[in-house]
């Protein structure tokens, strides 16, 4: 048997070492440059590779093939294998089969990374023999090799679920579906929705299933089909018999018999989103039998995440927060909402195709300036020029920075929330986010 892998990143690398490990035939290719660490690995291990091309005659020859959830259906390799009608899955397909532990999934357009993270602090706080996987962190196949986990908690994405098949989550939570990546699904809303659905495929109505009731989309797709599943809503309108609810400052849960309740101010990461997030990661904790104390015990000691609403410093009192990875319109919408303070707004980078009408009232409402940081800022200057009271064009980081404080008054938040993509002026978001963490750090220096 024979196993190809398209796709040398940490997901096709360790799926490369499974695969070699259970004593398939692999071969990796890839038609960018391999990261000399993974070359290395590949060499280590005995398993051929290429790079910077696809050698057809093998690849097509292949029994199955592992794909990297980064390369689209458009290219024409994967249209070929498709009429060949050789199987294509993911990392996560794959990896599943050679696993006993149970499995949360989480997935969901945004608050992915911070739900995954809080679930799988929470169970390993708890004592769980927890692994982490999925978009974060060392592959999910990699980690399966000795099988040594008895739970795994998954971050998914929706490409990842495309080639997801007989994967099957004991836990799966859904935080809300917003459009995104259309581009991957012939710019049809709904094929992108049934995509985020796959979580739930061969779940039985014992398995729960936790999602914030209110995402619109979700509801609808929810309304329209049935799924055998137990449901566990999540809202921020009223309180919930089974499920969980964040209202009037008070996050509640109600699981079986069991209940569990904390006060939103106390939870280290702020927000209503980051109460959905949490009340999510409660109830799976709840689902897998953890107990309160545990539970706020975790809750407690999570740090919050890099680049999402993370406090990047104070200079004379104005609140600088670095949420980098903000890179659409939704998630500024949860952002702004987070602080009662006016609020300094950097925004811009490459538009994805975003209609701000989402933000429009927010932020005529609490933004008093709006900095719009990008190569190309016409966009943002068309849509908010006449809505906020002052608005300013710059493509640097340091000037965004500097206008911030120059802006704020003692209280005000300047709030790095870009709704845009950032391959404009930076490299990632990381960098975007560590760029503007420095340029507070200097600002900071020189004005002490
Ligand atoms: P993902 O992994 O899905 O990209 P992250 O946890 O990295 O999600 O958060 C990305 C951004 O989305 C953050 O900047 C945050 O402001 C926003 N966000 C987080 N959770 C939610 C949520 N439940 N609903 C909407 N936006 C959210």
């Amino acid at each position: 048997m024979k196993i190809v892998i398209l796709g040398g990143g940490e997901s096709g690398v360790g799926a490369a070492l499974l695969a070699k490990s259970k004593g398939y035939e692999v071969f990796l290719s890839d038609k960018g440059v391999l990261s000399d660490k993974y070359k290395e690995t590949l060499e280590q291990h005995g398993i051929p590779y290429e790079e910077g091309q696809h050698n057809e005659e093998f690849i097509l020859d292949a029994d199955e093939i592992i794909k990297s959830p980064g390369i689209p259906d458009k290219v024409e390799l994967i249209k070929k294998l498709k009429s060949l009608r050789k199987p294509i899955i993911s990392e996560i397909e794959f990896a599943a089969r050679y696993t006993k532990a149970k499995i949360v999934a989480i997935t969901g357009s945004n608050g992915k990374t911070t739900t995954t993270l809080l679930t799988y602090h929470i169970l390993k706080n708890a004592g769980l023999n927890v692994g982490l996987a999925g978009n974060v962190g060392e592959s999910f196949a990699k980690q399966v090799i000795d099988d040594t986990f008895d739970y795994f908690v998954l971050e998914l994405s929706s490409f990842q679920l495309d080639n997801c098949f007989n994967f099957k989550a004991d836990v799966a939570i859904l935080l809300n579906i917003t459009p995104d990546h259309l581009d991957r699904y012939d710019y049809s809303f709904q094929k992108y929705i049934e995509s985020k659905f796959r979580v739930l495929q061969n779940m039985t109505a014992s398995d729960d299933f936790i999602y914030f009731q209110e995402s619109e989309a979700l509801a609808k797709e929810l309304n329209e089909k049935t799924f055998p599943v137990n449901p566990l809503p999540v809202s921020i309108q009223a309180p919930v018999s089974q499920g969980g609810a964040v209202v009037d400052g008070i996050l509640s849960v109600h699981y079986k018999n069991d209940s569990f309740s904390i006060a939103t101010e106390r939870l280290p990461i702020k927000g209503t989103h980051n109460g959905i997030n949490a009340a999510c990661a409660i109830l799976a904790a709840k689902s897998l039998g953890i107990s309160n104390e545990k539970i706020e015990e975790g809750l407690l000691t999570f740090k919050s995440v890099e680049h999402r609403l993370e406090p990047a410093g104070i200079i004379n009192g104005v609140n600088f927060v670095n949420d980098s990875k903000a890179t659409n319109v939704d998630s500024v919408f949860y952002a702004l909402g987070s602080f009662d303070t006016p609020i300094i707004l950097i925004m811009g980078g490459v538009d994805k195709g975003n209609d701000y009408s989402q933000i429009e009232e927010l932020v005529k409402d609490k933004v008093k300036a709006l900095v719009c940081m990008g190569k190309d800022n016409h966009k943002l200057f068309d849509f908010f020029g006449k809505k906020v009271p002052l608005i300013f064009d710059t493509n640097n980081i340091k000037d965004a920075v500097k206008l911030g404080l120059d802006l704020g008054n003692e209280g005000d938040v300047v709030l790095l929330s870009p709704a845009c993509a950032s391959f404009d002026l930076f490299k990632n978001y990381e960098d975007r986010g560590r760029q503007f963490k420095q340029a507070v750090a200097e600002l900071a220096n020189t004005t002490a």
